[in-house]
């Protein structure tokens, strides 16, 4: 049975998190960490301090925000604990609190947790092998309306594979395009975020040659989808010494955790 922190236990893939864990099995959830004031009177253990609770569990599970993170990376390295985090929007120095806590324990980071996205990035790489370096790459992502970071972290994962792909510098993304833009430069990604309703994750990537084009697209329906994948992660950190783990490492491993 391996003991659960969520970190964020309130929000929709928190209760996503705790609904797939039941589900899946050998997962207790030991304590449940949100910053919403009005959860004191919910089911089990709930906190706003993770470092209160964390003695309770073997694993924290954090989607929250870059805060949330922060907070769970230096409670984790401070008390031993492993940690699988999921927030995006991070900031630089809230991705150094993760890689600083990863010298001390297990650090497992995925922008999407989803084994579906881990198959859209090694297909992707595939594709950008095998047409023309001349053909334009466009990445289109829509979310609900509620998503706080644009464009999504899954976007921006996407973008740094086709960059790294092509050698193409930062500065290449093109956040959307108004006025007179002019003709599309060769070494430029754009990145197109669509907000509205209640779409949970969808993931476009466009490669337009002369006369043809190449779509390669994932879409999350549930947030189902993520939560599996960061319970496989969860498995996969309480065997896993100190160190920075992603979904490649996972899908790598003898056995096939994700599976
Ligand atoms: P949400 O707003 O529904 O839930 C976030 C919860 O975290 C809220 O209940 C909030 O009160 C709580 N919270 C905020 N700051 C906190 C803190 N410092 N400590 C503890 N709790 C805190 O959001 P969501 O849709 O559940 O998404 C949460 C994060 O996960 C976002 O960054 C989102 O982009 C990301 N996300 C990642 C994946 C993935 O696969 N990696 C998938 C979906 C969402």
């Amino acid at each position: 049975m391996i003991r659960l922190v969520l970190v964020g236990a309130a929000g929709r893939m928190g209760r996503a998190v705790e609904a797939a864990a039941v589900t899946a099995g050998g997962f207790e959830i030991a304590a449940r960490v949100d910053t919403r004031p009005d959860l004191a009177g919910g089911n089990g253990v709930w906190s706003e301090d993770v470092g209160a609770v964390l003695a309770r569990g073997d694993v924290v599970v954090e989607f929250s925000g870059p805060r949330g993170a922060r907070d769970a990376a230096a409670a984790c390295a401070a008390r031993g604990a492993a940690l699988v985090s999921g927030s995006t929007g991070l900031a630089a120095e809230d991705d150094a609190a993760l890689r600083a806590a990863a010298q001390q324990v297990a650090v497992f980071r995925a922008s999407n947790f989803s084994l579906g996205v881990a198959a859209l990035r090694i297909a992707l790489r595939a594709a950008l092998e095998a047409v023309p370096t001349t053909w334009d790459v466009e990445i289109v992502e829509r979310h609900h309306r509620l998503k706080k970071d644009s464009p999504s972290g899954t976007a921006l994962a996407l973008a740094d594979d086709i960059g790294k792909a092509r050698s193409l510098p930062g500065s290449a993304l093109r956040h959307g395009r108004q006025g007179a833009a002019g003709p599309r430069p060769a070494a430029e990604v754009g990145v197109h975020a669509v907000r509205g309703g209640s779409w949970v994750g969808d993931h476009l990537v466009l490669l337009a040659g002369e006369g043809e084009w190449l779509e390669l697209r994932h879409v999350a329906q549930d947030r189902a989808a993520f939560a599996h994948g960061a319970l496989a992660a969860a498995r996969f950190v309480t065997t896993a010494g100190p160190g920075w783990y992603t979904m490649e490492d996972m899908l790598r491993a003898p056995g096939r955790a994700a599976r």
